[in-house]
């Protein structure tokens, strides 16, 4: 284990501490180093920057958001210095990116590679212990340890019993792994395994995915940008920030203000297809109303079948493919290149694992109740132990010996996702509560990021000590991010990562905040304003209730 040049045994005192080096992590050490002028160091637990692209290396690994919505958007000199060369960009050029923008701020100097915390305790200051042994004490804590870090590897029975190889899809090797002439099964169709199936089939001998849940999913339609393209990307910078700043996902593409009941079943046909063409998540913006009402989810629901049987020329495969039963976007929608083709092919099969579901790996590959599956390596495509996972294996600790495994042994309870009760001075971006997931990660991670600096410059301008948020806040926020949900389909699919129901034993509590990016960005924008309502500095409350009934009584 690298320990990053520090010293072991000696406390290494700080204003703020920064866990992890991707996008979060970089531009918060920026701001709170180059504009606050503080003494901030980052740890990172891989050795170099990316964040969740540091890792994810499987075939086929791409972003699903456009490349110019998916980088940072505070710097037009950032912007004008860099040239994405694909519609959606790679997980390598993702890396090169972070890594230009790494070097072009000078970040690198306060990171500290090849650190893992495996411990963090308030005692006035945050204590916080590495693998490798080394403590850090700082006032500040900042968790930018991104929402999809903890892999979710099923406990079927007998996988250390497995003669071949096996890889989890967010642990990649980063010497790739070669399947020529191999038997391969791939173990999950979310947008990770529909990204990977294509480009495993078109190496391996033969490729069987295992299908628990069918997906909709609809073509990328990725492609080198064009000249044309590319310079125009580069003179819309405010165009392009704007934007992202106006849709509730933080895309920079808009959602139709139209109702699938305001058309008729012509008209609407003719905009799927048109959304198809164009391919992508666009798709989702082609009605108001697609995640608010079951009939308008039909609607499309019900058009993605079609494709899907359109495609896939076995019958039998495609019923297995679009026997979807829950509504299209209300699991996290995936993008493909070439998905449903790929089972046109003879060397793909695919087996539906809710129908027969895996008993046991043995030595020789994957048993179903239906038989075995001979195989050389397995691929788990099968997730991650969403948003809380990557905190809770922080081992963090509050005041008075509260442990967050304790404190969230129900679920998370945050206030905007941005701070936890009894844990003073705790940041996480991006946490539970906010609308993370829901949104263009760049986008909600700006401004997180943002947030946190200002709130800690108006500590720091005020000489306060210690904020955290009041319980009455955490107890308004938890409801309002219920209701939120519950506004929407989202929560009506009982099997999704969203709601923790991909982890055995997790609570079911629906984790990020539904009510939308723009809706979310005023309310933290008015929190602080009115001296940040709902939280308590160095032992005084704001003035005011935490969430004006205005807010609450509006909906999302
Ligand atoms: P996921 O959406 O949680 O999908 C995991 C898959 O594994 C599901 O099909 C799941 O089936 C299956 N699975 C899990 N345990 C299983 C078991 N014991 N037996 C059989 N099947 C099992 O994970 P993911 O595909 O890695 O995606 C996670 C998230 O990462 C995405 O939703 C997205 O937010 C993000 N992501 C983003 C990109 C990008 O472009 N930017 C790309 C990939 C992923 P069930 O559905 O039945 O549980």
């Amino acid at each position: 284990m690298a320990d990053g040049g520090g010293d072991i045994g000696k406390t290494q005192e700080l204003d703020a501490l920064i866990i992890g080096a991707g996008f979060g992590g970089l531009y918060q050490l920026h701001l709170l180093r180059d504009r606050l002028g503080l003494n901030v160091q980052v740890v990172e637990k891989a050795e170099g920057v990316g964040g969740t692209w540091w890792w994810n290396r499987y075939p086929g690994a791409r972003c699903d958001s456009e490349s110019h919505g998916y980088a940072y958007l505070f710097s037009e000199a950032l912007h004008r210095g860099w040239q994405w060369s694909e519609r959606y960009p790679g997980h390598a050029e993702i890396r090169r990116y972070l890594n230009y923008v790494a070097d072009e701020l000078d970040l690198k100097r306060d990171i500290d590679f090849g650190v893992e915390v495996v411990s963090a305790d308030y005692q006035g200051r945050w204590i916080v212990r590495t693998a490798c042994g080394r403590t850090f004490s700082a006032r500040y804590l900042i968790t930018a340890v991104g929402c999809l870090s903890t892999a979710n590897i099923p406990d079927i029975p007998g996988l250390e019993d497995f003669k071949g190889e096996w890889h989890h899809t967010g642990a990649w090797p980063h010497e790739g792994v070669d399947f020529t002439g191999k038997r391969v099964g791939q173990i999950g169709t979310g947008s990770t395994g529909i990204q990977a199936a294509p480009v495993i089939a078109a190496e391996a001998e033969h490729l069987t995915v295992f299908q628990r849940t069918p997906n909709y999913s609809v073509p990328a339609r990725n492609a080198p940008l064009t000249d044309e393209a590319k310079a125009e990307i580069k003179e819309s910078f405010e165009d392009i920030r704007a934007l992202t700043h106006l849709t509730p996902n933080g895309h920079p593409f808009e959602i139709s203000p139209t109702r699938t009941d305001e058309v008729s079943d012509a008209e609407r046909l003719e905009e799927y297809e048109r959304r198809w063409d164009k391919g992508g998540l666009r798709f989702r913006g082609a009605f108001q109303n697609l995640l608010m009402s079951k009939e308008a989810n039909d609607t499309a629901a019900n058009f993605l079948k079609e494709k899907i049987r359109g495609v896939v020329k076995d019958s039998a495969t495609a019923d297995k493919l679009a026997n979807i039963d829950h509504p299209y976007g209300a699991k996290r929608p995936p993008i493909d290149t070439t998905y449903f083709e790929t089972y046109n092919r003879d060397n793909v099969s695919l087996v539906d694992v809710r129908a027969h579901p895996i008993q046991r790996i043995a030595e020789t590959g994957i048993e179903t109740a239906e038989g075995s599956h001979d195989l050389d390596v397995i691929v788990f495509a099968t997730g991650f132990d969403a948003m809380t996972g990557p905190l809770l294996s922080l081992n963090l600790t509050g005041k008075n010996g509260v442990s967050l495994r304790n404190a969230w042994a129900a679920g998370p309870r945050t206030y905007l996702g941005l701070q936890i009760k009894d844990f003073p001075n705790l940041f996480t971006v991006t946490g539970p509560g906010s609308p993370s997931v829901l949104c263009n990660m760049p986008v909600c991670i700006e401004q997180h990021v943002e947030w946190i600096a200002d709130c800690i410059e108006h500590l720091e301008a005020t000489g306060s000590g210690a904020i955290e948020p009041t319980e009455t806040a955490v107890e308004e926020w938890v409801a309002h991010v219920n209701d939120a949900a519950n506004a929407t389909l989202l929560p009506t699919v009982k099997h999704s990562w969203y709601l923790g129901a991909n982890v055995p034993g997790k609570p079911r509590v629906f984790m990020p905040y539904a009510g939308g990016m723009v809706r979310y960005r005023n309310i933290a924008a008015d929190i602080a304003k009115d001296g940040y309502r709902g939280f308590e500095i160095d032992g005084e409350a704001a003035s005011g209730v935490a969430l004006p009934q205005d807010i609450v009584a509006a909906g999302v």
